[in-house]
C-alpha cells in the first residue's frame, strides 16, 4: 500500500494535472441571466455553470443516474470495477458502468481512446482530481463538460439553448429529461425526439420514485409535465457591451454586468424602431446609455440601433465614438461659474455680437437677444453668453473640470482648444457626457461608471460641483418653457419630469439629448457613423423624442421625488437689471439663489448719474461743470458691446449727450477698443480681388466720433459705432483709433498677398 502511495506521489509530480477548459464567455445581466454569449475557442457552446446554479434536485438526479456512491469513493469505485471486470470477462458483456463521475471528468478533460492502459491513466487522473478538488467542484466540472449533442456542452448551455432558462430554474421533469440526453445525444435530439425523451424520462422518474430519491407527489407531477422544447439561439442582447467586456475580461468565463435585462431589451427595441421611422431622412443611427444614479452602474447599453446592419455601420459603438458635443457641455460651464462665484442664475449678461480675438460666435437661430439672465442663456442654450462666461471663467479652469471627469480627448487636446470648446469645438463620447450628467444628479459628485459587479474597489471620485451649483443647474434644466422642446411633440402631455439638455454639432452631424431624474441618467445620440450631416438633425427635434420615450417607458419617477434645495444654498433679492445686490436707484427687486460666502457680493450700478445741460444737449464732467445751467440725470450704464449692438440695430436707448466741447480735461481711461481687425491677425489676400478689411471699435458711450489712422497716417473719420473699410498694402500694418476725447489704441496686423 505504501508503495502504491509512493508511486502515486512520484507520478503526481511527473504528470501534474492541468485542467484547461475553454468556456464560452458569458455576459450575464444583473439578475444573473445570460445576456450574451460567445462560442468557445473550439467553437462550442460550453457555458460555465456556477456552483449556486447547481440545485439539490440536479445533484440528486445526476448522482442517482451516474454514480450513486460519488460522495463516498476516492475517485474510483472498487466494487463497480470488480463487477465490471466480472461482467466483461466471465459473462462477456461490454459495459462501462465502472466509470465514476470523477473518471468521466478525467476522460472529458483529456479525451483518449478506450483502452485498458488509458483506463489506468483515467484512474490516476481521478485520484489527482479528488486530491485537488472538492466533490462539488468535480460535479461542477462534470456538469460543464457533459455533451448534449451538436456543439452543445454542459447543463447550462443545454438549459439555455433548449429550455431558455438558467439551470437553477429547471423543474424536476426538465432536470431528469436533460440528465438522460448525454448517454445518447444523437438519438435523443431535443425538438426531434421529444416523444422518446418523455418515455425515457418517465422510466427514470419511476426508478427515482422506487428508490425514494424524491417525494412521490413530486414524481407524479413530473410524470405529467409536457416536453415541448427545441433548440433556440443563444441570447445576443447588448452586443457592443458584450464585445467590450469580453475584450477587457479575457479568459473570464462569466462576466456579471449590471445591465437590466428588461430595460436593455426595451431600449434596443425603442432605438431600432425609432431609427426605422426616421431612416428616410438619411438619419441612420443612434446610441443610448442609461445609468442608475444610486450606484452609478450602467443599466442599458445600446451602441447602435442595429448591430447587424452593416450598411449603416451598425457594429460601430456609438457610446465610445468621439464626436462633437454641440451645446451639451454648457450646463457644466455654468455650474463651474456658480461655484467660482462669478455668476448666479438671475445675473444679467449681454447676448450681442462680439469678437474674441477674431472668434465671433453666432447663436443657433442667428439672432441676438441683448440683455438676458444667466438662466435664460442656459435654458435657451445661447452661444454668445456661453463664450463670454467661458472667457470670464478661463478655458483652463473649465477643461480641468472636464479632464477630472475622464474626458480623455479634451485632456489630450489641452492647449489646442479655444473658446469654441463650449460650442462643441472638442471631442467627447456619449459615455463621458452621460457620466458627467449623472454627476449633476448626484449632488455634483463624479464617480466613474460601474460596469461589472466586482468593480467597487476601482472607484474614482471627485467633487466636481458643489451641491448648490448642481441644484441651481438642475433647476434651469428642468424648465419646460424652452425652445428645445421638440417641434410638434405630440405626446407633450406626457412630458416626463426630467432635467435635460440638447446639443447639435456643427454641420448637423450629431444630435444629442441627455436627461436625468433622481433615479436614472439617460444619454441619447442620433446621427450617422459616416459623419454625414442632415439638415433636420437637431438635438431638440431628433434626439429629445427618443429621450422622452425612454424616460416614459423605463422610469416612472413621481414628480414629488425630486432634488431638494441644499442647506448651504440661500435666497436673496437682486436688481432685475443686473442680478446684483440692489444699489441706489435700483427698483423692483427679484428673488435669486446665491451661495453664501461664494457668490459675488457686487452692488448693482446699472445706472449712473451724469451732469447735463438743462436742454440735455451736453454732458459735463466735474472738471467743466458750470456754476449754473445744469442738472443731474440718470443714464443706463451700458457695456460698450451693447451700445455697439444698439447702434448697429438702430435700437433706441437712453444715450448720454456729447461731452462739453469746451472741456479741457485729458481722458486716459476707456480708450476705444478696436474689435476689427483683431490684434496680431494675419491676412492672406488675393491681389486681383481688391479685398477690403473692416475697421470697427467699441467706444465709450459718451464718444460720438473717432479717427482712424493706418501706419500713423490719417485715414478717415467715422461715427463711434460706424464700420468702415480699407484696402491694405502688404506687410505689417499699424492701425490706430482715436476718439473725440483724444484717447487712442493700436493694433498690428500682417497682410500678405497671394502671388
Ligand atoms: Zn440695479
Ligand atoms: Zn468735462
Amino acid at each position: 500500500m505504501a508503495a502504491l502511495v509512493f508511486i502515486f506521489i512520484v507520478l503526481n509530480i511527473l504528470f501534474p494535472l492541468r485542467i484547461n477548459i475553454h468556456y464560452s464567455q458569458i455576459i450575464a445581466a444583473s439578475d444573473g441571466t445570460v445576456l450574451h454569449a460567445f462560442l468557445s475557442k473550439d467553437d462550442k457552446w460550453r457555458l460555465k455553470t456556477e456552483l449556486k446554479e447547481i440545485t439539490p434536485t440536479l445533484k440528486k438526479a445526476i448522482i442517482f443516474k451516474e454514480d450513486k456512491y460519488f460522495y463516498y469513493h476516492p475517485g474510483i469505485n472498487p466494487v463497480a470495477i470488480v463487477r465490471a471486470i466480472f461482467n466483461n470477462t466471465i459473462k462477456g458483456k461490454k459495459t462501462s458502468g465502472a466509470s465514476t463521475i470523477t473518471m468521466q471528468v478525467a476522460r472529458m478533460v483529456e479525451p483518449k481512446d478506450r483502452t485498458y492502459v488509458n483506463k489506468l491513466v483515467e484512474m490516476f487522473r481521478s485520484f489527482q482530481l479528488e486530491l485537488l478538488y472538492s466533490k462539488d467542484e468535480i460535479l461542477q466540472f462534470y456538469l460543464n463538460l457533459v455533451p448534449f449533442g451538436s456543439n452543445i456542452e454542459g447543463v447550462k448551455s443545454a438549459s439555455l439553448i433548449y429550455l431558455q432558462q438558467p439551470p437553477d430554474y429547471m423543474s424536476l421533469a426538465q432536470t431528469v429529461a436533460l440528465s438522460i440526453i448525454p448517454n445518447r445525444p444523437s438519438s435523443l435530439l431535443i425538438g426531434r425526439d421529444n416523444e422518446r425523451i418523455i418515455e425515457e424520462r418517465n422510466k427514470w422518474l419511476k426508478r427515482l420514485a422506487a428508490d425514494k430519491v424524491f417525494l412521490s407527489e413530486d414524481i407524479e407531477d413530473a410524470l405529467l409535465e409536457p416536453f415541448h422544447h427545441e433548440r433556440h439561439d443563444v441570447p445576443k442582447l447588448a452586443p457592443h457591451l458584450a464585445l467590450r467586456l469580453a475584450a477587457s475580461h479575457k479568459n473570464q468565463p462569466i462576466i456579471h454586468s449590471g445591465i437590466d435585462r428588461a430595460k436593455q431589451e426595451l431600449s434596443e427595441n425603442l432605438a431600432f424602431n425609432y431609427i426605422r421611422r426616421i431612416h428616410y431622412k438619411g438619419i441612420t443611427n443612434c446610441a443610448v446609455l442609461i445609468i442608475d444614479n444610486k450606484e452609478n452602474s450602467v443599466k442599458v447599453y445600446v451602441g447602435s440601433s442595429d448591430f447587424y446592419n452593416a450598411a449603416d455601420n451598425g457594429q460601430v459603438d456609438g457610446i465610445r465614438a468621439i464626436r462633437s458635443p454641440g451645446s451639451t457641455l454648457k450646463p457644466f460651464l455654468y455650474a463651474t461659474a456658480f461655484d467660482h462665484g462669478i455668476f448666479t442664475p438671475k445675473m444679467i449678461i449681454t447676448d450681442v455680437p462680439q469678437n474674441f480675438s477674431g472668434y465671433r460666435p453666432e447663436n443657433f437661430d442667428k439672432r441676438f437677444h441683448g440683455n438676458i439672465s444667466i438662466e435664460f442663456a442656459l435654458a435657451n442654450s445661447l452661444n454668445m453668453p456661453a463664450v463670454k462666461v467661458l472667457d470670464a471663467l478661463g478655458l483652463k479652469t473649465f477643461t480641468t473640470v472636464l479632464t477630472a471627469a475622464g474626458f480623455l480627448q479634451i485632456a489630450k487636446d489641452d492647449g489646442k482648444l479655444g473658446l469654441s470648446t463650449i460650442l462643441g469645438g472638442c471631442g467627447v463620447t456619449l459615455e463621458q457626457l452621460t457620466a458627467l450628467y449623472a454627476c449633476l444628479a448626484d449632488e455634483g459628485q463624479y464617480r466613474n461608471l460601474k460596469w461589472t459587479e466586482n468593480e467597487m474597489e476601482k472607484r474614482v471620485e471627485h467633487k466636481l460641483f458643489s451641491q448648490a451649483a448642481a441644484f441651481m443647474t438642475t433647476e434651469i434644466l428642468t424648465k419646460h418653457t424652452r425652445p428645445d422642446l421638440p417641434n410638434n411633440f405630440e405626446s407633450s402631455m406626457h412630458l416626463p419630469k426630467v432635467a435635460w439638455k440638447t446639443g447639435t454639432s456643427y454641420g448637423r452631424r450629431d444630435a444629442w439629448s441627455i436627461g436625468y431624474n433622481k433615479e436614472y441618467t439617460i444619454g441619447v445620440w442620433v446621427g450617422n457613423f459616416s459623419g454625414q450631416g442632415i439638415p433636420e438633425l437637431t438635438g431638440a427635434d431628433i434626439a429629445t423624442p427618443l429621450l422622452f420615450d425612454l424616460f416614459n417607458t423605463l422610469s416612472y419617477q413621481s414628480a414629488n421625488d425630486w432634488f431638494q434645495m441644499p442647506k448651504h444654498l440661500d435666497f436673496r433679492y437682486v436688481c432685475p437689471e443686473s442680478g446684483l445686490i440692489p444699489g441706489e436707484g435700483c427698483e423692483g427687486a427679484v428673488m435669486d439663489y446665491f451661495i453664501p460666502g461664494t457668490s459675488t457680493m457686487q452692488k448693482c450700478t446699472h445706472t449712473k448719474d451724469i451732469f447735463v445741460s438743462v436742454d440735455e444737449s451736453y454732458s459735463f464732467c466735474r472738471n467743466c461743470l458750470p456754476e449754473a445751467g445744469y442738472k443731474k440725470k440718470s443714464f443706463p450704464n451700458l457695456p460698450p458691446e451693447l451700445i455697439s449692438y444698439y447702434e448697429a440695430e438702430h435700437i433706441p436707448y437712453d444715450k448720454v449727450p456729447p461731452h462739453n466741447p469746451a472741456c479741457s480735461r485729458i481722458y486716459t481711461e476707456n480708450a476705444p477698443a478696436i474689435t476689427a481687425p483683431a490684434e496680431g491677425a494675419e491676412y492672406l489676400l488675393e491681389q486681383e480681388e481688391h479685398q477690403q478689411l473692416m475697421l470697427a471699435c467699441n467706444a465709450d458711450n459718451e464718444v460720438s466720433s473717432v479717427n482712424w489712422y493706418i501706419n500713423n497716417k490719417f485715414y478717415a473719420s467715422a461715427r463711434a459705432h460706424e464700420k468702415i473699410f480699407f484696402e491694405p498694402e502688404a506687410g505689417i500694418i499699424k492701425i490706430s483709433c482715436t476718439d473725440d476725447k483724444g484717447r487712442n489704441s493700436d493694433v498690428m496686423i500682417d497682410v500678405k498677398y497671394l502671388e
